[in-house]
């Protein structure tokens, strides 16, 4: 591993109230171009990292969940600080509480996280240029797809874990 992707990433809120930490690089990281993630922006897209929730460290203050509706229908967490209600990762009712949606725009490096794949590029505002060499889906795809074999293997483990539960 590089000494970069080794360093941990850390951010936080914009009033400091809320500061954590991902003590790995993530599975992967969706730019996200739905109109759910537009409107909850306030802009073109959503930029978030994958990652587990056990490797987000809270190193100063507590979040508020809020439960807010989303796009399966099955609703979304979102994590924001009690302060300025600034959103710093949700939860979808997919990947359950195990897996955390970084806002990577919170990070205090958001260069090191660009995105892995350009999702619901359906919806994408046509103003927004995609970059050749990243791969784009109009809707959604299949992690084996496109996840690297290390980010597979997390995934496994995590699948394994919940089997378990
Ligand atoms: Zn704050
Ligand atoms: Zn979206």
């Amino acid at each position: 591993m590089s000494a970069s992707a080794s360093r941990p990433y850390d951010g936080g809120c914009t009033c400091s109230q809320v500061r954590y930490r991902m003590t790995t690089k993530p599975l992967f990281v969706h730019c996200c171009h739905c109109r759910w993630c537009q409107r909850e922006t306030g802009a073109a897209f959503a930029l978030n990292a994958m990652i587990e929730a056990e490797r987000v460290e809270l190193l100063q203050g507590a979040v508020q969940v809020v439960d807010t509706p989303s796009n399966s229908g099955k609703g979304q967490r979102i994590s924001r600080c009690p302060k300025c209600h600034v959103a710093v990762w949700s939860n979808y009712a997919g990947g359950g509480d195990a897996v955390r949606f970084v806002r990577v725009g919170t990070l205090d490096e958001p260069d090191r996280l660009p995105p892995d794949v350009h999702i619901f590029t359906a919806s994408k505002q046509p103003w927004v240029m995609l970059p050749p060499n990243t791969p784009a889906v109009e809707e959604y795809y299949k992690a084996v797809e496109l996840w690297p074999p290390d980010s597979l293997a997390r995934r496994a483990a995590l699948l394994a874990a919940r089997a378990k539960r």
